[in-house]
């Protein structure tokens, strides 16, 4: 039996309270956990690890049979992208009249600060299905709702995706802080919760504070804190399991 064939099998037999057996013994450096140094990553048009990959192939072969088509619309991001996506909509913000708190309040609704995406991991997915007309923006909350475009994709996923390591992160449930609710979003945890743990032991200060971000001024201590605790760590508690 291969790696893969081992990994996926015995999460869709054991189960997620038996997560801690896929000690991923690597340790990650700052720039893997970035988005400024992963190179094990493999290209399915859209980058992700390769274990990462695999198992979404994996996956998505199985949905095809019942003719739900996953196609990946977000994987791995640079450090560098998502700090074009941050200054986009500063700056756009800023012009709109929003002051700094506000400003950055408004963008941590959907989108994080540079360097602590989870797409930064390779591990993560925003994912659609591609079989459907495509009518403006895809990732819309009500497109996943029953009678929603991805009705069919959401009911599938929420049947068989944890059998394939991938769980929601940012779920509806009430007593979640941090991001709205996106039921889009797969994170791989047989690696990405390994990868939080090695996360959470950064500086983020000093990761965050990286010239040529708009509105770094404001990213104090306290700020900090209360991101760690309420985004970064606002996830499926699945996803905290270590
Ligand atoms: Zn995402």
């Amino acid at each position: 039996m291969n790696r893969k064939t081992f990994l996926i099998t015995s999460l869709g037999f054991l189960g997620w309270r038996d997560l801690a057996q896929f000690k991923i013994q690597k340790t990650y450096s700052i720039s893997e956990l970035t988005g400024k140094g992963l190179t094990d990553l493999y290209s399915l048009k859209i980058p992700l690890l390769k274990t990462v990959a695999k198992a979404f192939l994996e996956m998505q072969n199985e949905a095809k049979k019942e003719n739900i088509s996953i196609e990946i619309v977000s994987g791995y991001r640079s450090y560098n992208k998502q700090k074009i996506i941050w200054n986009r909509k500063f700056n756009s913000n800023a012009i709109n009249g929003l002051k700094i708190q506000k400003n950055i309040k408004k963008i941590i609704e959907y989108s994080t600060v540079p360097g602590t995406s989870r797409h930064h991991w390779g591990t993560d997915v925003d994912l659609i299905d591609g079989s459907k007309t495509k009518e403006g923006d895809v990732l819309i909350t009500k497109k996943f709702n029953e009678k929603g475009t991805y009705w069919e994709l959401k009911k599938w996923m929420d049947k068989n995706a944890e059998n394939f390591g991938f769980v929601l992160a940012y779920t509806n449930d009430p007593g979640r802080k941090g991001f709205n609710y996106e039921p889009w979003h797969y994170s791989f945890a047989p690696i990405s919760v390994p990868m939080l743990k090695s996360y959470l032991d950064l500086n983020l200060k000093e990761v965050l504070i990286t010239s040529g971000l708009e509105g770094k001024e404001y990213l104090s201590h306290d700020f900090i804190s209360k991101y760690i605790d309420e985004h970064i760590l606002g996830i499926n508690h699945i996803l905290k399991s270590f």
